[in-house]
């Protein structure tokens, strides 16, 4: 691995929601303060794929809205190739914003429906004034079908005529339309059925490829994860459990959460099964997360500290992180 193209240092990310449930837009009523992202640190280096893996609500989302500024930190900062992007706005935020796109996971919902394809790739390129007129945008869109395996001529076709799997194809096209170095995609296979799921991690490895890029690959299936990612992270809770190399997490799952998550996975070696420790309970509430270790209430190896204190996510081997006593 090369140079680090993005570093994440203590990111943490508080919403203010309703005691019901709801994220707050209103005063008045009980409220709460929901950590979902708690003082996230990692780096990604130029031409990997990192993975983030959790369940749904363990913060991984937020921590990809974040880093693409979609929404403010609470705290903490993002360094794009080494700028400071914490508190960009504006013009700079822009520029910025062109070098990281997104692909999300329900690309029907992030397509603009009474627009047709031509639309919806080409908007990024006439927001950022890349072209001059509506025959240019159309050309490059063409070009961009044609990258992303789709016929250059379904440019004039709308959202609704295509299929899932071709719809996620023209939401890779939409997102590498301004050219980007780093993308961020949260869950990009999961509204996919198996099949389709494999064609979009083949397509989105060979454009790693091609246009040198470097991903962020979010997703709540380690199966998905571990076929695309070069290094891990798990989160649990809007924490980083356990940070690896893939084949090294794999090979050796040290935080018992990851071990759990492991447990759903199929694994042939009887060698290995002897890791698995299956996951009981419930995630918690993020409304009253419990003290000390987070991951403590559903733990089978908790000890009388982890009930009161916050492991910190420590080296233990290199390039291995993990946040547990145990180690
Ligand atoms: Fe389990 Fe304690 Fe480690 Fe948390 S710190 S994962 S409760 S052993």
């Amino acid at each position: 691995m090369s140079d680090m193209i993005l570093k994440v240092e203590h990111l943490t990310k508080e919403f203010k929601v309703h005691k019901s449930g709801g994220v707050s837009g209103s005063a008045g009523g009980s409220h709460a303060l929901v950590r979902a992202v708690n003082d996230v640190s990692f780096s990604v280096a130029e031409g990997e794929t990192f993975g983030i893996v959790g369940e749904s609500g363990c913060g991984k989302s937020t921590t990809g809205r974040l880093i693409l500024r979609l929404i403010d930190p609470t705290s903490g900062r993002i360094e794009f190739r080494g700028t400071d992007m914490t508190h960009l706005s504006g013009e700079a935020l822009r520029g910025m914003r062109r070098k990281i796109q997104m692909v999300f996971q329900d690309p029907y919902a992030s397509l603009n429906p009474r627009m047709n394809v031509a639309g919806n790739v080409g908007e990024p390129l006439e927001i950022h004034r890349l072209v001059s007129s509506k025959a240019e945008r159309d050309e490059k869109v063409k070009e961009l079908l044609a990258t992303v395996g789709l016929n250059p001529d379904y440019y004039v076709r709308f959202p609704f005529e295509f299929s899932g799997g071709q719809r996620q194809r023209i939401g890779i096209a939409r997102a590498l339309s301004l050219s980007p170095e780093l993308v961020i995609a949260d869950e990009p296979v999961s509204a996919l059925d198996v099949s389709l799921q494999a064609q979009i991690i083949n397509l989105l490895q060979d454009l790693k490829a091609k246009k040198n890029l470097t991903y962020i690959f979010i997703a709540h299936d380690l199966g998905v994860v571990k076929h695309i990612s070069d290094r891990i992270a798990v989160m649990y809770l809007g924490k980083i459990a356990e940070i690896a190399d893939k084949r090294e997490i794999f090979a050796r799952p040290l935080h018992p959460y990851t071990q759990a998550l492991f447990s759903s996975i199929p694994i042939p070696n009887p060698a290995k099964r002897r890791l698995r420790a299956p996951l009981g309970g419930d995630v918690p509430s993020p409304l009253a997360p419990p003290p000390g270790c987070l991951f403590h209430t559903r733990c089978s190896r908790v000890m009388d500290r982890c009930r009161v204190e916050v492991p910190a996510l420590r080296e233990v081997a290199p390039g291995h992180q993990v946040a547990c006593h145990l180690y």
